[in-house]
């Protein structure tokens, strides 16, 4: 790949501007967070890494399935004891405290982010850790308002929640999980990525800092037979995943028949369409965002553009010039747009299946950047000409390269969105709203921006459609998924 990236010095070099550290105190090692304190694991401990250096940042423990056990114990002996007992209220306070700790800590937060997932600083900062501490101000206002989220009277909880996320958004997915099942009266023990569990572990201190219940939230470090053991565990009511298509399936098939609930979120492979009448630059800047943002690490990407065949040519060559002056590197400085890839298994997944485009005859294009000598990185990369059944139309690429196809007709457009086994999410460019409300109103996927891309608010459900999963996140439908009716279930107030 090295010789496609021509060794340019842009005409826009900026000095560098890098966030310091010095507000992170890390220890040389991270326990499993079980019952309100960090305890020893008996797996085998492995080591963090930041992904755009290779150096370890701390040693981490490994959950084994005593372990996991352990950690439900808790999470069921909290349940009786102290959480299902609190009233909503309470509850309340509890998440509004934990939403301040996050916003006082926000730097720490997502210093620590960037460094073991390889995330820009500037996305770190302004996006995710601000909406986790916005994830759990929303659900600490439902936590005593429980009869208005649609269940009647006196909803439930589940119980206990097994909650298992993915490395692309540690801190934001465990925030998505934790505060609707907080808020919903559950206790929950949950398992961040091997690749990325320093958040996590960092929030836990949070959730000391808040004097927490011990055991209402319990954090399981580990691989992924960690997450397996915790998923199919016989006490836990309720099984909340993030992850890929391949894995949720694993999931739904290892608990099939076990009265376990489950909610999936998985892959996709979002359609991004821009019309003709679109206002140009603008959508220039969402395609950007929908793709680029995050990497491309981003299950709702717009991984593929359907860009109107008379626009096609200005539209791509627009796209080539923004990506030009993209920044690439490290991902503490203040000015950098693209960060590292999380990790070598991934980049290799994304080297690959950019050879396969270019071997189905697509078009590639990689934009100028210098990539450093240690790390993981892979430039933007557009592949256009990509015909409907190529490999990289079809499949989840999870990195920042962009599939171009061209459409004439809305129902063409719509057509070659549905196009999918996903259905997470979509994107429509256009000056009409008239065209804007027909357009989404076929189009099979959970969400869909309208002049705009990658907006999220905790009000605001999210989720896919066929391979991209079942149920909702976010909203009062995120709380529904963590709730049972009273009057279904016979309880007693
Ligand atoms: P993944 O391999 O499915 O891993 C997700 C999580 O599951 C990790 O914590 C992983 O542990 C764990 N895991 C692995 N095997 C397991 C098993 N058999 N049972 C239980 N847990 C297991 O996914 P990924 O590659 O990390 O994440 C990328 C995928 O997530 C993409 O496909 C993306 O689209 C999807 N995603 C979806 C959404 C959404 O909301 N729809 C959001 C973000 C990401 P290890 O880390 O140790 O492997
Ligand atoms: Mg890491």
């Amino acid at each position: 790949m090295a010789k496609e990236i021509a060794n340019t010095t842009s005409f826009l070099e900026y000095a560098p501007a890098p966030e310091s550290t010095s507000i992170l105190h890390l220890k040389k090692s991270y326990g499993l967070f079980i019952d309100g304190e960090f305890v020893d694991g008996h797996g085998q401990s492995f080591s963090t890494i930041s992904p755009a250096t290779e150096k370890k940042i701390a040693e981490i423990a490994s959950a084994n399935t005593a372990d996991v056990d352990t950690a439900v114990s808790a999470a069921r002996r909290a349940l009786d004891k102290t959480w299902s007992k609190m009233s909503g209220a309470d509850r309340g306070k509890y998440l509004f405290r934990i939403a301040r700790l996050v916003q006082e800590r926000a730097r720490e937060l997502a210093v620590a982010e960037s460094l073991d997932n390889g995330k820009p600083i500037k996305e770190s900062r302004d996006v995710d850790v601000p909406l986790v501490a916005a994830w759990f101000f929303y659900y600490a206002g439902w936590a005593d308002k429980l009869d208005y989220a649609g269940l009647g009277a006196n909803p439930r909880s589940l119980g206990v929640a097994a909650q298992v996320i993915p490395w692309n958004f540690p801190l934001l997915m465990l925030a998505w999980k934790i505060a609707p099942a907080l808020a919903a009266g559950n206790t929950v023990v949950l398992k961040p990525a091997e690749t990325t569990p320093l958040s996590a572990l960092l929030f836990a201190e949070i959730l000391q800092q808040a004097d927490l219940p011990p055991g209402v939230v319990n954090i399981v470090t580990g691989a992924g037979e960690t997450g397996a053991a915790l998923v199919r565990h016989p006490d836990v009511d309720k099984v909340a995943f993030t992850g890929s298509t391949g894995v949720g399936r694993e999931i739904a098939k290892a608990i099939a028949g076990t009265g376990k609930k489950v909610t999936l979120e998985l892959g996709g492979k979002a359609a991004n369409i821009v019309f003709d009448d679109a206002p140009i630059d603008q959508a220039v800047e969402g395609i950007v965002n929908g793709i680029f943002f995050n990497q491309g690490h981003v299950c709702c990407a717009g991984s593929r553009l359907l860009v109107q065949e008379n626009i096609h040519e200005e539209v791509v060559d627009r796209l080539k010039q923004r990506l030009s002056t993209l920044r690439l590197g490290d991902p503490l400085d203040k000015n950098t747009d693209i960060g590292a890839i999380n990790s070598r298994e991934q980049l290799e997944r994304i080297r690959t299946l950019s050879d396969i485009g270019e071997a189905e005859g697509a078009d590639r294009w990689t934009a100028p950047c210098v990539i450093p000598e240690n790390g993981f990185w892979f430039a933007p990369t557009i592949f256009d000409n990509v015909e409907t059944s190529s490999t990289i139309a079809r499949e989840e690429i999870f990195g920042p390269v962009l599939s171009v196809l061209t459409f004439r007709t809305p129902a063409e457009a719509i057509a070659k969105a549905n196009n999918t086994p996903y259905g997470l999410s979509a994107g429509i460019w256009s000056d009409k709203g008239s065209k804007i409300l027909a357009v989404a109103d076929k189009l099979r996927a959970g969400v869909i921006w309208a002049n705009t891309f990658n907006r999220f608010d905790p009000a605001s459900p999210f989720g896919g459609y066929k391979e991209s999963g079942y149920g909702r996140e976010g909203g009062r439908h995120g709380l529904a998924a963590y709730l049972k009716s009273a009057a279904t279930q016979g309880a007693k107030k």
